[in-house]
Order: C-alpha cells, then structure tokens, then sequence
C-alpha cells in the first residue's frame, strides 16, 4: 500500500492526503510541487527517478473498507533537506532525460 507521507522531504511543508501539491517518485520519495519544480528539476534526489502527483486515497468507504479510515496516512515525518549545490550537480546530467528514459 502506498504510504501517504505527512510532509515534503525537503520543506517540511505539510502534505495531508487530500493534498493536490504532493508528488512522489516510484519509492513514495514524497515533495510538494514547488520543491519539485523549483529545486529538484524533476530528479529524486534519492534514486534520480521522476515525479509524478501523489493519488488521494478516498477519504469515505466507497466500497471493500478502502479508505483513509480503514488505512490512515503516515505520520512519520521524514524532513531531509537535500543540499541544493549537491543536488544540482546530481540533476545536471539527468534532468534533460525525459523519466520514462532515465
Ligand atoms: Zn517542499
Ligand atoms: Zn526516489
């Protein structure tokens, strides 16, 4: 099951799961958009894959007890500010390879 992680890895921001501005690599590596964007270039800076938006789990029992109710988001924060120099070296030679290529 997908872990919906409380906050950005990077900012701390708050991600609850209903949160439109999560995004997540194929590790549940878990930024908000604007780290994404504006910092990260798209690269995971765990694993150097891509991001995609984070699903909202349903937060009613719509069917078979699959729900925030029945299975609540993390709340273990995991707040690892990546060193932005670093990074950008890391991403430089991986950002123009579009994620379904890297
Ligand atoms: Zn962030
Ligand atoms: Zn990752």
């Amino acid at each position: 099951m997908l872990q919906l992680r409380p906050t950005c890895e990077h900012c701390n921001v708050a991600l609850p799961p209903d949160s439109t501005k999560a995004r997540i690599c194929s590790y549940e590596c878990t930024f908000c958009v604007d780290c994404v964007e504006s910092v990260l270039s798209n690269v995971c800076p765990n694993c150097g894959g891509g991001f995609e938006r984070r699903p909202v789990r349903p937060s009613k029992n719509w069917k078979g007890n699959n729900f925030l109710g029945a299975d609540p988001a993390s709340t273990v924060v995991k707040h690892r500010p990546v060193d932005v120099a670093q990074h950008q070296s890391f991403a430089a030679s991986i950002a123009n390879i579009p994620p379904e290529a890297r």
